[in-house]
């Protein structure tokens, strides 16, 4: 594992092995295989561009029941910290509506984002949304909504790899690194 990263003048270290990442996954598709067995329904696996790309991709190559595939894009983050202000720069790319839809998150931080697609979903006809995040920073999350499948809990840092960016770069590693201030 590469030490010490540098993105945009700043330096990262090491967080979570790709082997730690791939056990989360993992924890994660079992809780999906058991809940939708029945294969009853077919869900909507909603991918929030761009941090989640990777964690959804691995997902769903573990999943055994049928589920779709759409995307929206979110941001709330600029550098380092939430700015509060959720922004939808593309709009979903499927429609919802009578659908049950799981969100699928890189990281939960302050919730803001999940909360204001949670409202969006259901306000454009979704029949039941839950959460599905990778990562949460229970020191941050400060919403009574319940996140339904959480991959791990972390302390609030700023973290970089599988997916997460640092004003876009860092997305491409396949394990975590943290801020190393
Ligand atoms: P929230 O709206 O919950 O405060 O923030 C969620 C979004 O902020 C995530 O989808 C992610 O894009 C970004 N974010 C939150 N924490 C981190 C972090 O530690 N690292 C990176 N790279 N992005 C984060």
């Amino acid at each position: 594992m590469k030490d010490r990263i540098e993105l945009h003048g700043k330096f990262f270290k090491p967080f979570m092995s790709n082997a730690q990442v791939e056990k989360i996954i993992d924890g994660v598709a079992e809780k999906l295989n058991r809940d939708f067995a029945s294969g009853d329904e077919v869900p909507m696996f909603l991918c929030v561009l761009n941090g989640a790309i990777m964690f959804t991709a691995a997902v769903m190559k573990r999943v055994h029941f049928n589920a779709e595939l759409v995307s929206i894009k979110m941001s709330s983050y600029q550098g380092t910290t939430s700015t509060g202000t959720v922004l939808v720069p593309l709009g979903l790319t499927g429609s919802v509506k009578g659908r049950n839809v799981i969100v699928f998150e890189d990281i939960v931080d302050t919730g803001n984002t999940i909360i204001a697609l949670k409202e969006l979903l259901l306000s454009k006809g979704a029949r039941d949304v839950r959460i599905c995040t990778m990562l949460m920073k229970p020191e941050v999350y400060n919403k009574p909504e319940k996140l339904d499948y959480v991959g791990a809990e972390i302390p609030n840092a700023f973290i970089v790899g599988y997916g997460l960016d640092y004003d876009e770069l860092g997305r491409n590693y396949d394990k975590i690194y943290v801020l190393d201030e």
